[in-house]
């Protein structure tokens, strides 16, 4: 089956003595077991649950994964993930989102893991933080907030020489429109509070590993620590997945709209899509991934012009998420990516002005003109305007 049909057609109970269409919520602790030595395929809710298993078999369908486990948020599924790190020790992207930063350099690395950062666009630079020394390589691709594209494969590669483990956070992207497993990368992880569950209702983590000994090591660390999604959670993100294909169509139809709108402005600065014919990793990014995604960057020259900008907008919500049906602007500096220290964003090339604007699927018309006018109200003319 292909993506858009599994979206639809998977997540299903294996039997169902009342023919549900839509999966049951199993809201239970405990199963009755056929006699004190056990025998019922589950037992305790922490450990597995009829909901969640249908959920994580679909998920697993869709990244191409032996096993995928689903968690009670993105952070539970990367704090799992670290575990994984052969020899405790990881080498990481320099470029990710603000809570795994600070779950790396808080957490991780106040518990004895070494931890390398690295910039996963430089294959080379990669290869050199290994070492040949196995361990985790955790990266986005593409980064976010700056959209910057790592090549999967070639990393791949290098993971495999060295024996370490790749990690691929497919947030931005969703199985849809990027398979990092295909391409070589023995784990995914994903926040499926965005693209997946899409509706800005759930917080919910995913990790799928290619390996079914790596899964069921995954799956160990869910029942162990008890952070796996919670049954009503797992329904929910079951029902947010059948949308996602015709979400996501939507979604980028209105980003490539409001990207040409951006592109007329003077004083928009350094726009990022990967729908944009210049577009600087335009051909790596095309290679691995089937659509541009729906989450577009760009500066305007000052924090006080972004800010203004943001609060002019009357459409969207000014919110640091992504991924669901209503926009969102904010500015990554303030809000997602605070907890990192500002020296280490300003060391990154993180600009404290940059305008995050993650597109939902309102009426194209409306989220444009609601763009106009605030473009207009902050003094960022067009072309055409300039010329009155
Ligand atoms: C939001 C996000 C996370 C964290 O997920 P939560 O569901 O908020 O815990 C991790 N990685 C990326 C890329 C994200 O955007």
């Amino acid at each position: 089956m292909k993506p858009a049909t599994l979206l639809v057609r998977g997540g299903r109970l294996t039997e169902d003595p009342h023919g549900a269409t839509s999966v049951p919520i199993y809201q239970t602790a405990t199963f009755a077991q056929e006699s004190a030595l056990g025998g019922g395929e589950y037992d305790y809710s922490r450990s597995g649950n009829p909901t969640r298993a249908a959920l994580e078999q679909q998920l697993a369908d869709l990244e191409g994964a032996s096993r995928a486990c689903a968690f009670a948020s993105g952070m539970a599924a990367l704090s799992t993930l670290l575990r994984l790190a052969p020899g405790n020790r990881i080498v990481a992207g320099d470029d990710l989102y603000g809570g795994c930063w600070r779950l790396l350099m808080q957490v991780a690395v106040a518990g004895g893991t070494e931890v390398i950062f690295v910039d996963t666009t430089d294959v080379e630079a990669v290869r050199t933080a290994l070492a040949g020394i196995p361990a985790l390589v955790l990266l986005e691709t593409p980064t976010n907030p700056l959209l910057r594209v790592t090549d999967l494969s070639a990393v791949a590669q290098i993971c495999r020489e060295s024996a370490a483990l790749l990690a691929v956070d497919n947030s931005l992207m969703s199985p849809l429109l990027q398979r990092p497993l295909e391409l070589g990368a023995d784990l995914v992880v994903h926040s499926a509070t965005k693209f997946l569950g899409g509706h800005g209702d759930l917080t919910a983590g995913v990790i799928a590993a290619r390996d079914p000994e790596l899964g069921e090591r995954v799956a160990f660390f869910q029942s162990a620590e008890g952070n796996a999604l919670a049954p009503f959670d797992c329904w929910l993100l079951l029902r947010g997945m059948k949308t996602l294909s015709l979400r996501l169509r939507e979604q980028q139809r209105n980003a490539a709209l409001l990207a040409a709108e951006l592109k007329t402005r003077d004083g928009v600065l350094d726009l990022i899509w990967p729908g944009l014919p210049d577009f600087r990793d335009r051909e790596i990014h095309d290679a691995q991934c089937s659509g541009p995604g729906a989450v577009l960057c760009f500066r305007t020259g000052s924090v006080e012009r972004s800010l203004a900008l943001v609060d002019a907008l009357q459409l969207y919500t000014v919110a640091v998420s992504f991924g669901g049906v209503a926009s969102q602007a904010s500015l990554p500096c303030r809000m997602s990516h605070a907890s990192i220290p500002e020296e280490v964003r300003r060391a990154r090339a993180l600009p404290e002005d940059l305008i995050r604007i993650a597109v939902g699927v309102e009426d194209g018309e409306d989220l444009l003109v609601d763009l106009q006018q605030a473009l207009d109200r902050v003094g960022l003319m067009g072309q055409l305007a300039l010329q009155v």
